[in-house]
Formats: structure tokens, sequence, C-alpha cells
């Protein structure tokens, strides 16, 4: 199988056009467990300790069945980080894709322009022809498992599916062929519809928010603390699935468009726009808490933080930061102040 990966603050890769292409799409993620040996050089110590370890494992060495990466106009770490790969990283293929930080018209024609010189540079590359209607197809395809994982994530505000089991299955999702992942997924909504709650214990209902969280076992130490995770704003998780594209017009167009509709990130303008998204599903779920993390020195984080702590209080919606480093040990340092804030709501 080979892979064109995509390096994402936001999720903003167009995975269509890689299908299209004859690459899998294969979503970079962080690997907790190694340790930082050879990114210190490049990176000054505040940097993101996310976007580090993906930075770590590039210089190690990718799986060779990537043929190129991918990076999208997200944070400063993100975007700074693009330079450094191409001087650092061993790859046949990269390419930095200027995705906008606002979303009106001249925006989208903006965006149009990086994404035909994507398509442009992958044909050039690899010598082959992205055919728009094999963008459609995979359009189709995508839509499909978007809507899955749409159904499916109703399940955990059901407690039928845990929280912990849904964030894999949108990993899964983004790295693996859809083919694959959309068998999976209809076989996953067929077991969900037979299946009993999962524990007739109180459960705190969270809505997560935060940077991005790639590491399941978060969430399964949350829900050791008493709480499930019913609805997030996640890029491993509602971000990925909560709109669809237009299957019926220009495929690129379509494309442009959805990225620059769907929730919004706090990488993009106006960022106060995500809070209307938070407050949506809070209601929605009814959740009893909502919790932002953000990764050590997540500045877009930091950022947000003022502003969701005030508009969350003037709500009356329970609401904790926190920032953490990434590595396990970190959860349970932390542990304290969870169990505070599940004693708080
Ligand atoms: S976690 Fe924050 S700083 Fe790190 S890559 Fe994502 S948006 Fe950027």
């Amino acid at each position: 199988m080979v892979k064109i990966a995509y390096f994402d603050a936001d999720v903003v890769s167009p995975e269509e056009i890689f299908m299209a292409a004859g690459f899998t799409p294969f979503r970079l993620l962080g690997n907790p467990a190694i340790e930082h040996d050879k990114v210190n050089e490049h990176v000054p110590p505040t940097h993101c300790v996310w976007a580090k370890n993906i930075l770590e494992q590039a210089i190690r060495g990718l799986n060779p069945e990537i043929k190129g990466v991918v990076t999208s106009h997200g944070c400063d770490c993100t975007n700074r980080e693009f330079d450094i790969w191409v001087e650092s990283v061993e790859i046949d293929f990269l390419f930095y894709l200027n995705v906008p930080l606002k979303r009106d018209k001249i925006a989208l024609n903006f965006f149009l322009n990086d994404l035909k010189e994507l398509v442009y540079q992958i044909e050039d590359r690899f010598k082959i022809k992205i055919q728009p209607e094999k963008i459609k197809e995979a359009i189709k395809l995508n839509n499909q498992i978007r809507k899955l994982l749409k159904e499916i994530s109703e399940y955990r505000t059901k407690m039928i599916l845990k929280g912990s089991e849904f964030h894999e299955l949108v990993k899964l999702s983004q790295t693996n062929d859809k083919k694959k992942v959309l068998d999976i997924l209809k076989k996953k909504l067929m077991e969900l519809k037979n299946k009993t709650r999962f524990t007739e214990k109180k459960m705190k209902r969270i809505l997560l928010t935060g940077s991005i969280i790639d590491d399941t076992e978060f969430l399964i130490f949350l829900e050791d603390k008493g709480f499930q995770v019913v609805a997030d704003d996640l890029c491993i998780g509602s971000r990925y699935f909560w709109n669809t594209i237009e299957e019926d017009k220009d495929p690129i167009v379509a494309i442009a468009e959805y990225h620059l509709s769907k929730p919004l990130y706090s990488t993009k303008m106006p960022s106060y726009d995500r809070f209307e998204f938070l407050k949506f599903l809070a209601e929605k779920y009814e959740v009893d808490g909502i919790m932002n993390i953000a990764m050590k020195f997540c500045e877009p984080m930091l950022y947000d933080h003022p502003y969701m702590n005030k508009k969350f209080k003037e709500l009356k919606i329970p609401y904790i930061f926190i920032e953490m480093s990434y590595n396990r040990e970190q959860y349970k340092q932390l542990s304290t102040r969870f169990e505070a804030f599940a004693e708080m709501i």
C-alpha cells in the first residue's frame, strides 16, 4: 500500500486528491512513548510538544510506504516546521498546502489555486494524471465514512460506546484504506444497534475540546476517573466528519468549500466562532462539563482559553483547562485536578 501522509494541526488535508492519485491518505499521529533525541537541535524549547514528537519520528525515518507528506497551514509550529522538514527529513515529496486563515470569497479562490497546485505537483512528481471522476468517487466514499462516523458517535451519548473506543475508530479511519474502513464502520454500527449500555454507573458526561488529542490512553484514563466523552470538537473527532462534501459540483471547488465551512479550529479566523460550535454541542448533548486540553506550548489554545473560560462561566457550564506534556506520566500527575473536577460537577 502506498501512502501520502499529512501533518496537520487542523484536519484540512484533501484526502480525496491523494486517493484519486492512487495513494492511501495517512494522518501522521504522535507516539507518546518515544524520547525526543534528534528534534531538539532543530526547534526552540517552547515548541509544541505534539508537533515536536511528529518531527522526531520523521527525522528518524517514516514508514517506507509513505511516498510523500503534505503539511497544511495551521499554527506557527506546523508552519515553521515545514522548513525544517525540507532540510532534515528524507522523503520523496513534500508539499505545503496554504489553507487560508479566513473563510471569505477571496480566501476560497486562494485555497482553490493552492489545491490545483497540489494536484499539479503530485501529477508531475509521480507521473500520473488525477482524473476529476476519481476525485468524485473518493468524495462519495469519504462521505459515506463521515456519515457512518457521525451516526456511530451518537452511541457515546447513549453510553453504549466508550469515548475511547470511538476515538480509536476515528484514528483507524484516518490511517487506513478507505474501503476497508467503510466495511469496519458498517459492521461496527450493526453491532452497536444490538448492544446495551456498558455501564449503569453514573458517569460524568464530558465535552472534550482542545489541541490535537491522539493518545487514546488519555481517554481511557478519563474513563477510569468516571468521565465519558459524549461529544467533542477534535480533529480526531467531530471536525473530521461533521459535514460532508457536495457531490454534484466541480470536485476541487467542493473540497475547498467543505474545508472552509466545517467547524472552525483555533488556528483559523475568527477563532471566537469555535465557541459557538462548542456551545451548540454542550447543549445538544447535555454535558456535565467541558474539558479544554492543550498540548504544552500550544499557543492557539492558550489564547482561546481566557475567552472560553469567560463564556462558559456566563453559561454556568463547568469548565476546566489543562495544559499537558506529551507523555503518559503526565496523566498520573494530573489525577488530582481531574478528580477535583469530577467532584465539582
Ligand atoms: S497542538 Fe497546537 S501548537 Fe501543536 S500543532 Fe496542534 S495547534 Fe499547533
